[in-house]
């Protein structure tokens, strides 16, 4: 017997389920939000610190016109533009390259492989190549140095750890590049990401508000135990409805009645609330290979009380670190709040295949491991940007699973649909599902506007 029934219950208050449960409120569901931690925003939390805005992780949001579309459907204005990254420059030979430059007598080369690649191409044709590199797709169509060298950088900036990229799907990167394109009144990639004011941390609060002003409702700490199905349909969730006393207790659980259940959690997390017992075999195999193929970001902040080397507008990027080998991405951080101080980031990515895994993070071996992975960063940085280190009032190392590794055979139709297989009532929105072309935060509000319209079609 249940204790109470609502038309959709969502697992999971980070954007993912706060964009759907937005929207599916605003429509005149009744909506219940349930998440397990005591706050909401899941991964896309920030933090105010001695003066400036910590990043949980991220760190630049993809312009594609998504998140906007569910703020005006519910209502709401998206905290503005804290700053647009412009431009890179890149670390050739010893010395530092800013695109514009280097691209000087290659535009036309770079934009008729930009034309094969994206702008002469449907979304379907672009999906077609999910399953070639990025550095396969641009090495068969040209041998313009600058031309490749953009395309290398590119590929790695959205989330390839390889440089050359060869572990970015061209169809996923193609994908973003033609939302972002379609999104620019020029209908040209006009700027590479953004930063809202107050970070990341600030989209989600309007969203709960959204929810809450709707008549929906939004528990924290609440552990989904498990999503119940019966002979293939959804019939509610099972909560936690009791303190541990004990570490070891096993507590009793509740059952909540819903028709539609939603786990808004990332691929990883799925067999956390839904169990394999209700799914069919290949479609568990399915999740359980995704879910190893993860992209970790690795993030340095700094807080220096003096100009960082480079502007506010500027990625620079070092395609090979000194110690470590690696390529990665300095830039400044909009958020310093007092006159002279200056927020910079440095990221570095890692993927799958690569430890140490932040999934084992509790053995102390892999954080020993993750330490030396920041020495070796950090000798980088030191080598790259003397100033930074010597300038800084204080330094945070951070690293979390940020997405699904985009490799050629993991994305496009390789990943799950929002529709599970065998499971009438069950949708899935968490990162990253096929309907989202774009990584990160956009690409949940992607599927929220997806999910929201087939939920609420008659
Ligand atoms: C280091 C890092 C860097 C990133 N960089 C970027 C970037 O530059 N740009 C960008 O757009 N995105 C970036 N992201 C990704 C971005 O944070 C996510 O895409 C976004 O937050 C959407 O996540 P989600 O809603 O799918 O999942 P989450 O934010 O993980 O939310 C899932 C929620 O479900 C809850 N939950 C799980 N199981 C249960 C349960 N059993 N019961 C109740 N609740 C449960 C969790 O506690 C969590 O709050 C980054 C992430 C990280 C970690």
């Amino acid at each position: 017997m249940a204790n109470e029934s609502w038309d959709v219950v969502i697992v999971g208050a980070g954007t993912g389920g706060l964009n759907l449960g937005s929207l599916l409120a605003a429509a005149g569901k009744r909506v219940l939000v349930l998440e397990r931690q005591g706050h909401i925003g899941g991964r896309s939390i920030s933090a105010r610190h001695e003066n400036t805005v910590l990043e949980n992780g991220i760190h630049g949001l993809i312009l594609s016109g998504h998140q906007d579309e569910v703020y005006r459907r519910i209502g709401k204005t998206l905290p503005p533009n804290a700053n647009v990254w412009k431009s890179s420059q890149i670390l050739l030979d010893g010395e530092w390259r800013d695109f514009e430059s280097l691209l000087a007598g290659s535009l036309d080369e770079l934009e008729r492989v930009l034309a094969d690649a994206v702008y002469d191409r449907t979304y379907d044709e672009i999906r077609a190549l999910s399953d070639i590199s990025v550095e396969r797709f641009v090495a068969e169509r040209t041998d313009d140095a600058a031309t490749l060298a953009w395309f290398r950088y590119m590929g790695w900036l959205y989330g390839g750890t390889k440089y050359p990229p060869t572990d970015m799907s061209a169809g996923s990167l193609f994908c973003t590049f033609k939302r972002r394109a379609d999104n620019d009144p020029s209908g040209k990639l006009e700027d590479l990401g953004y930063m809202v004011a107050g970070g990341s941390g600030a989209i989600s609060p309007p969203l709960a508000e959204a929810i809450l002003e709707n008549g929906g409702e939004i528990r924290t700490h609440t552990q989904v135990d498990k999503v119940v199905i019966e002979d293939g349909r959804v019939r509610g969730v099972n909560v936690e409805c009791q303190e541990r006393v004990i570490p070891t207790q096993v507590v009793d659980t509740e059952f909540i009645e819903a028709p539609v259940v939603v786990a808004a959690v990332p691929l990883w997390q799925i067999l956390g609330v839904v169990s394999e017992d209700d799914l069919p075999p290949w479609y568990v195999d399915r999740i359980q290979f995704l879910s190893k193929k993860v992209l970790n970001t690795w993030t340095m902040t700094y807080l220096m009380d003096s100009k960082p080397p480079f502007e506010e507008t500027e990625l620079m990027c070092v395609p090979k670190g000194s110690s470590s080998g690696r390529p990665w991405v300095a830039a400044v951080l909009p958020y310093a709040e007092v006159e002279g101080q200056y927020a910079v980031t440095c990221f570095f990515y890692t993927g799958w295949y690569e430890p140490p895994s932040t999934f084992e993070a509790a053995r102390a071996s892999v954080r020993g491991q993750i330490r030396e992975k920041f020495d070796l960063f950090e000798a980088d940085i030191r080598d790259a940007f003397p100033e930074i280190e010597a300038n800084c009032l204080w330094k945070t190392r951070s690293v979390g699973t940020s997405s699904i590794l985009e490799n050629p055979g993991n994305v496009g139709p390789h990943l799950l649909s929002m529709v599970p297989e065998g499971v009438d009532g069950l949708f899935l929105v968490g990162e990253r599902t096929q309907e989202a072309e774009i990584q990160g935060i956009y690409g949940s509000a992607q599927v929220a506007l997806q999910c929201a319209e087939r939920i609420l079609k008659p």
